[in-house]
């Protein structure tokens, strides 16, 4: 039991099933709007299409166009699409791409927005927008940014590919995992992260055997829920920055980046925080979080080595400079030499060293 610490709960309305976006109607008429923008991507215009038809006369109009790091100028296009209907609600269906949108929308003109995630990447319960101008990703956090009303529709997941689940869960698992050690953690997040671990680890391998199951399909959003929640109220350390500082630097894809950098960055945190870690080892059965976390990701094909998805051998020095160069909390302290380490183990995909230096 912590002995002190503090809590700021979310006010988002959940709700959670199979089916669950049949609920969108309702949803809302509750909010009190009558005229819904739709945003998805190009590639999942046709389940904005089928909302539009199944919320009917709740629907103004879709946008089709929501984009990887939500650029300015697609928000410009969507805010102006936005007042020309004389929308009074966004409702966002598909990944993080989207949800980004319907933040950024949220941002701008102070309405409610619906959220309806089909990967499990966690944006939809964070105060938080990443947003991009001219490649330059800047980060805001506020209150209007946390979606009022977030439809976790497992079913929608059925059809997301299969590396891109792995990966997607991969990336979930990480907020949780760092939550576990969070310097501003408390025992409702710690509870949230140890569950949100335990139903991400255990519906992975169900949905390797068979991507329609239901069950391993539900416990998969059920996790990614508790690891985004975590990832919205508590702050986290080195594998974040990481992999912000990798992926910036490189271009690398997101959630890949996340799958490889983990088991190294929880091999390197354990030997200082072994005790916080272990609800990751009891789920494995393994005794290191790291090389436990690094021997399922192979067993579920994960994503290995950075080398694999585009960095280049000639980075790993300047990404160990940039990576130390602005201090951040971590519970174990690090030098470059030490980050260095951790990056070439992750660039060849050997398994992680628990000392590590
Ligand atoms: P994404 O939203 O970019 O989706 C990738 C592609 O997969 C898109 O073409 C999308 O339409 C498609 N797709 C999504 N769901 C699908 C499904 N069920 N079936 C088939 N195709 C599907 O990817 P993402 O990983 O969900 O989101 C990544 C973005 O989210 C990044 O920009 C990241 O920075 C952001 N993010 C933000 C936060 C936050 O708190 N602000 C948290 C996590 C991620």
């Amino acid at each position: 039991m912590q002995q002190q610490f503090e809590l700021t709960t979310s006010p988002s309305k959940i709700l959670f099933g199979d089916g669950a976006i049949k609920q969108t109607a309702n949803i809302v008429k509750e909010l009190g709007c009558a005229r819904a923008l739709i945003l998805s991507t190009p590639q999942q215009e046709d389940l904005a299409k089928q909302l539009q038809d199944d919320i009917g006369k709740l629907a103004a109009g879709i946008f089709t166009n929501a984009t990887m790091h939500t650029p300015l100028n697609v928000t410009e296009d969507a805010l102006t699409k936005f007042n020309d209907l004389n929308a009074d609600v966004t409702i966002a269906v598909g990944g993080g791409s989207t949800t980004g949108l319907g933040k950024a929308l949220a941002l701008r003109t102070g309405r409610p927005q619906i959220v309806i995630p089909t990967t499990y990447a966690g944006s939809e319960v964070t105060p938080i927008l990443g947003q991009t101008e001219m490649g330059v990703k800047t980060t805001v956090k506020d209150a209007k940014i946390l979606p009022d009303v977030v439809i976790y529709d497992p079913l929608l997941t059925h059809g997301l590919p299969k590396s891109m689940t792995v990966t997607s869960a991969l990336n979930a698992l990480a907020h949780a995992a760092e939550a576990l050690y969070a310097k501003d953690r408390n025992p409702i997040s710690t509870l949230m992260a140890k569950e949100g671990v335990k139903a991400l680890i255990e519906a992975l391998p169900v949905i390797k055997q068979d991507p329609h199951n239901s069950q391993g399909r539900q416990g998969a959003l059920y996790g990614a829920w508790l690891c985004g929640s975590v990832l919205g109220s508590v702050g986290m350390s080195l594998h974040h920055k990481l992999c912000h500082t990798l992926g910036g630097t490189f271009d690398l894809p997101h959630a890949d980046t996340h799958a490889i950098l983990l088991p190294h960055v929880l091999a390197f945190n354990e030997v200082a925080v072994p005790g916080l870690l272990k609800p990751i080892c009891d789920v494995l059965k393994a005794s290191s979080a790291g090389v436990g976390l690094y021997e399922y990701s192979k067993s579920i094909s994960a994503p290995l080595a950075l080398k694999d998805i585009g960095m280049p051998e000639s980075g790993i020095g300047r990404a160990a400079e940039l990576a130390v160069a602005n201090p951040y909390w971590n519970p174990r302290d690090f030098d470059k030499r030490q980050i260095q380490k951790i990056i070439e183990n992750a660039f060849h995909g050997v398994t992680p060293e628990g000392q590590n230096g």
